[in-house]
């Protein structure tokens, strides 16, 4: 019986254009194997089991046994991109009713019709985390009762139920809420990768480097401007290898916790240590490690010594990694930049016009946005925007789109998600944006 069966695959990432539609993308052959046809539900079994919608994967992609699902699915199947799932045919019911809470308090005014129409068409099971965004604001909802029970599609005449207190999960730890995906990160493909390469695999296969007897990398050292996305990539990296990610900002260890910053330095080491794998990600270093030459300050001498010694001594098979971010590369301890310490360096810099078109679609994703409205022609007129002031730009835009229907909004308390169905972002709304 094909239904039966299942097959084992590989998970990648899916397409920008494909994040948030909570569909898996299949090689022909593979949903032949299957018996499987287009929006047929399978279930997907990583370390936790997740229902998605199938779809025929890219041409690029016949002959592999490839699963391209994005960063929520990954999350939900407790899986993430080169580990290997399986996967079967599964029926699903029709759900009467499914039950979401918030993973955090928030208020989504008439979010029932909302959610029904992002869930509408789609599998669902209890435990699932839903991540949309809203003008800009990523929420994460989870579905915490299906009727019936199991996997069951949401239909026009599901009842959909959002309560207000956030959700409890009821096993252990799980990834919850805002998290940032490789498809979350645009423009940076190449950097992406390279990083990833140096980290996915001592974090995941320490074993391998133990064996060869190379020593896996300790740190990395990304620079380039502000908002660029160093943080984005070293938050996805944590996030897609399920490491503890533990932040270090440069200026805040020099004033917040002055004349303790040695000590903070060694708690936070100790705890990425004790977590491990983890990812330790220290903004702004150079603000902690400047040149010795250009240190006045005694104290400033032993906190660069301290963070030389806590970085050799990390004695964890690689199993800790060092992000650590600058805009002033020339300005920090040379020492740092070599002997095994942060002695790979990738520069983030300022994205080009495509870069730029697909980090429009990343912030415009969950928009409702008109017919006049051109990507391609912002991308090409914002030349010297990084990610950040796109992403400001664009949640300016929905903003005064808002502005229109309701002048008086406090969007970080209620979401008037109702209103925000019938909204339109127009091409006006990010002219105006634009201008600010
Ligand atoms: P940096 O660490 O380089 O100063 P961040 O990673 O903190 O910059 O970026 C700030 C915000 O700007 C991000 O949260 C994101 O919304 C947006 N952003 C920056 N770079 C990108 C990018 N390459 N793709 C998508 N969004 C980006």
């Amino acid at each position: 019986m094909a239904n039966t069966e299942s097959v084992e695959v590989t998970i990648k990432e899916a397409a920008h254009e494909d994040a948030g539609r909570g569909i898996a993308r299949l090689s022909i052959d593979t949903m032949k194997a299957l018996g499987l046809v287009s929006g047929d539900v399978v279930e997907v079994e990583g370390r936790h089991k997740a229902a998605t919608l199938v779809w025929p994967g890219f041409p690029q992609d016949t002959g592999k046994a490839i699963l391209r699902i994005d960063g929520n699915t990954r999350s939900n199947v407790g899986s993430g991109i080169d580990d290997k799932v399986r996967i079967r045919k599964t029926e699903a019911g029709y759900a009467k009713k499914v039950t979401i809470q918030p993973t955090q308090p928030i208020r989504l005014v008439g979010g029932e019709q909302y959610l029904g129409r992002i869930l509408r068409g789609r599998p669902v099971t209890e435990g699932q985390l839903i991540r949309v965004n809203i003008l800009g604001n990523p929420l994460t909802f989870a579905v915490a009762k299906v009727a019936p029970k199991g996997i069951a599609i949401v239909t026009d005449s599901t009842e959909i139920e959002l309560k207000e207190t956030p959700y409890e999960p009821k096993e252990g730890k799980r990834e919850m809420a805002g998290d940032v995906h490789y498809e979350d990160i645009g423009g940076l493909d190449r950097e992406l990768q390279l990083v990833r390469e140096m980290i996915e695999l001592p974090l995941r296969h320490p074993e391998l480097f133990e064996r060869l007897g190379v020593e896996p990398p300790k740190g990395v050292l990304l620079y380039g401007p502000p908002g660029t996305g160093k943080t984005l990539i070293a938050k996805a990296v944590a996030n897609e290898v399920d490491a503890h990610f533990v932040t270090l900002s440069g200026p805040e260890i020099m004033s917040k916790y002055y004349g303790e910053s040695e000590e903070r330095l060694r708690e936070v080491f100790e705890e990425a240590q004790e977590n491990a794998p983890s990812i330790i990600f220290i903004d702004e270093i150079d603000s902690i490690a400047p040149k010795r030459e250009e240190v006045k300050g005694e104290v400033e001498r032993r906190i660069v010594a301290q963070l030389l010694a806590l970085m050799d001594g990390l004695k964890t098979r690689g199993q800790v990694v060092v992000i650590a971010a600058t805009n002033l590369p020339d300005m920090i301890d040379p020492a740092l930049r070599r002997g095994g310490r942060f002695d790979r360096e990738i520069e983030i810099g300022i994205p080009d016009t495509k870069g730029r078109q697909q980090i429009f679609h990343i912030h415009t994703r969950g928009m409702p946005l008109a017919e006049d409205v051109n990507l391609e022609d912002y991308a090409r007129s914002t030349h010297g925007f990084v990610g950040a002031d796109i992403a400001l730009l664009a949640k300016e835009a929905a903003m005064h789109a808002l502005r229109r229907i309701i002048p008086q909004i406090k969007i970080e308390e209620e979401i008037p998600a109702e209103i925000i169905e019938q909204l339109r972002v127009t091409n006006e709304d990010f002219v105006e944006a634009h201008k600010h």
